[in-house]
């Protein structure tokens, strides 16, 4: 059985596939909110708190896999991505920005709630990542609540909105070079006007807080030509 009041959010404009899965979801005693465009879920998001994403990457208004990698970016709520596309190239991408699973339209919704299951035990079983309040980087702790670091020597050193997007972005991808475009996705959202140079101006500033030597970062890696990848600590 579902938990109780686990809140779906659907991200589809067919009506068709909207209305059904809403129907059965709820049925199966899930909480649901459906929506047919990107800026839709946007907003929903900004107000309520959702404990899974099923998203349809044929939007009417931005691309799907854009949005999964927004999405991804800032939230660890777990995604399913719904693909009327039988490429093997959609299901991947999805798959690489941080989707968690996916289903090819047309697809059974008992096959969709056992997906929904079995993500939402994963996430559950894994509270270290998932949920956690804080992240191990290096010598570094990144406290995701409070938007600050705690340094190895215990001082507290409090991060920018558009810092924290960037940091949270590369620590969850951890030895993945990560696109400057990438990152201004992570950044779109936290008011910084976004251009290449922020995020080369972002990452400085974060390689100070961190303790990164600028000349020879160990920490955060610069990729010429890609954008900067996160070098976890051996530890
Ligand atoms: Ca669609």
């Amino acid at each position: 059985m579902p938990h109780r009041a686990t809140h779906v959010l659907i991200v589809e404009d067919d009506e068709m596939v909207q209305s059904l899965l809403t129907a059965f979801l709820q049925e199966s005693g899930y909480s649901v909110t459906a929506v047919g465009s990107a800026g839709a879920m946007w907003r929903i998001l900004d107000t309520d708190r959702i404990d899974i994403l099923l998203l349809d990457l044929g939007l009417p208004d931005e691309d799907g896999i854009a949005v999964a990698r927004q999405f991804r970016a800032r939230y660890e709520t777990p995604i399913i991505v719904l693909t009327a596309r039988t490429g093997h190239g959609d299901r991947l991408a999805a798959l690489e920005i941080g989707a968690d699973d996916y289903l090819v339209k047309p697809f059974d919704p008992r096959e969709m709630t056992l997906r929904i299951e079995n993500l939402l035990a994963r996430s559950r079983g894994t509270p270290a990542q998932a949920q956690s309040e804080s992240m191990a980087l290096g010598s570094v702790r990144l406290n995701l609540e409070a938007h600050s670091l705690t340094l190895a020597n215990g001082a507290e050193v409090s991060l920018t909105p558009s810092e924290y997007s960037v940091l949270v972005a590369l620590a969850r991808a951890p030895n993945r070079v990560l696109s400057r475009d990438h990152l201004l996705d992570a950044l779109a959202r936290t008011g910084d006007a976004p251009g290449e140079r922020v995020i080369d101006v972002v990452v400085g500033r974060l390689r100070k807080k961190i303790g990164d030597d600028p000349k020879h970062p160990q920490v955060i890696k610069t990729v010429p030509g890609f954008g900067y990848l996160y070098r976890p600590g051996r530890d």
